[in-house]
């Protein structure tokens, strides 16, 4: 059996060892360095692009979490990245250069792989993973259109940060929707008085921005510009728009408040709540410091922050389904950022869920994603669920099912005895040699 990785950047290095490891071979597309992509630097496989810290290992942390399911599954990324790790306190930072050439070396020197170096221009025959990522090739892209259908693939991603909706302070925000009057609603909204306006937009203005790389400099579109740059064009701009308080009254007081920041929730639950039309280019730090101006965010812990840049992603919940397989055409299965997820190890996560997918599904086998409990099913079944505005995401506690914080060692030790019962389930224990 063979299966042809298109990519082979983060997601599809995961993507083709697990096919090798379930005894499948790998022809593995890279067009790097022939081609190359406005970000990538290097011929290497598995180049990281931009920070060389893959984030925290504490268990606690979700992100920690996840490196631990992915070690649990057998993930190169993890390996090469402990092999190559540099100081970083809690968190796994690697010598970019180190890493990349543990992982390329890895991969060349696995005789079931097969390299080829040059773009894909079009889908190749059988089972395939696309592993393209952010910067996917245009003409590949234009491939994936035409299975995907207009509109689902996306080239940019402009992203609201997303609390947790436990951290708002319900004694300064209200639940309405605009003209509701009986303080249901779906918005829990979080009023500002005109000075409160006038301090938060002050800061707003001054923050510090993440830099535009030189290929993302018109990424704009009006319908989702960054909330600073609207904020640029007046100071009355936000509180005609993304915060406008008509429709709403505030019950404290009776009154309409001068602005206004709506949340809504991100999941079924409510555990998880987005800042409508705030996607934002702010730094990190600035996000939070800028935001917890906002009386009833003044305690927000953040799940996921806002950002935009060029991206290529799908529109997962109506393109995939629960084994990553495009509903359109099942012999292709999706991996990596473009599978609309974000970040490094999310993006390697899914390239090993695609890889245990694809070659269990192309031997007839079944493959069911892991529980929602863990990180992995979780991710899935983000990718999944149907939503009005789909945007990619990062793992969060937010996202697992069962999760609180007050049980979190418990939640943590569960996660972990799913994973591992998930990969027994799949029969991953040992290699499978008829892939
Ligand atoms: C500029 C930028 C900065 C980022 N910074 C961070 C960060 O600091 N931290 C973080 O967690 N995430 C970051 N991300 C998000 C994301 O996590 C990374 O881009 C991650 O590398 C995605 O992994 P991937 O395997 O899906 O894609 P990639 O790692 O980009 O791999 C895709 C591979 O496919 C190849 N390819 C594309 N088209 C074709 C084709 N037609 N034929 C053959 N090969 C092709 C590319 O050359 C590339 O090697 C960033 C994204 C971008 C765009």
């Amino acid at each position: 059996m063979e299966i042809a990785v298109i990519g082979g950047g983060l997601a599809g290095v995961e993507a083709a060892r697990q096919v090798t490891r379930l005894g499948g071979n790998a022809v593995l597309y890279e067009m790097r360095p022939v081609v190359t992509t406005p970000a990538h630097r290097s011929g290497l496989l598995g180049e990281l692009v931009c920070s060389n810290s893959l984030k925290s290992t504490d268990l606690t942390n979700a992100h920690g979490l996840l490196k631990e399911e992915m070690r649990i599954l057998g993930s190169i990324v993890i390996e090469t990245a402990e092999q190559t790790a540099i100081p970083g306190g809690k968190a796994l930072v690697v010598d970019r250069e180190r890493f990349a050439l543990g992982l390329t070396d890895s991969i060349e020197s696995d005789p079931r792989v097969r390299i080829v170096r040059r773009e894909a221009t079009a889908i190749p025959e059988g089972t395939v993973i696309i592993a393209s990522g952010p910067l996917t090739s245009d003409r590949l892209a234009n491939a994936i259109i035409q299975l995907t259908h207009a509109g689902n693939l996306f080239f940019y991603d402009a992203i609201s940060p997303i609390v947790d909706a436990e951290s708002v302070d319900r004694d300064k925000s209200f639940y309405a929707s605009r003209w509701s009057r009986d303080g249901t609603g779906d918005y829990l909204n979080c009023p500002l008085s005109r000075e409160e306006y006038d301090t938060f937009y002050d800061a707003l203005i001054a923050a510090e921005q993440i830099e535009l790389k030189d290929f993302e400099g018109a990424a704009y579109f009006e319908g989702c510009l960054p909330v600073e740059v609207l904020a640029e064009r007046g100071k009355k701009t936000l509180a005609f728009g993304p915060m406008k308080p008509v429709g709403l009254v505030d019950p404290r007081d009776g009154r309409r408040p001068y602005a206004v920041v709506q949340l809504r929730k991100e999941t079924a639950s409510g555990n998880m709540l987005n800042l409508v039309g705030f996607q934002t280019r702010m730094k990190y730090p600035e996000q939070e410091r800028v935001f917890r101006m906002i009386p009833a965010l003044r305690n927000a812990v953040f799940l996921r922050y806002g950002s935009i840049h060029r991206n290529t992603y799908v529109n997962a919940p109506l393109c995939l389904n629960g084994k990553l397989q495009l509903k359109s055409d099942e012999r292709i299965f999706l991996a990596g950022q473009i599978s609309g997820v974000e970040g490094y190890m999310e993006s390697a996560l899914m390239g090993l869920m695609a890889g245990i997918s694809a070659c269990l599904t192309a031997r007839g086998g079944d493959f069911v994603p892991p529980p929602p409990t863990t990180c992995s099913g979780a991710l899935i079944r983000y990718l999944t669920t149907e939503t009005r505005n789909f945007q990619p995401m990062n793992i969060n506690f937010g996202l697992l099912e069962g999760y609180s914080k007050k049980t979190k060692e418990a939640s943590v030790e569960r996660c972990l005895e799913d994973i591992r019962g998930w990969k027994r389930q799949m029969g991953l224990e040992k290699n499978t040699p008829s892939c």
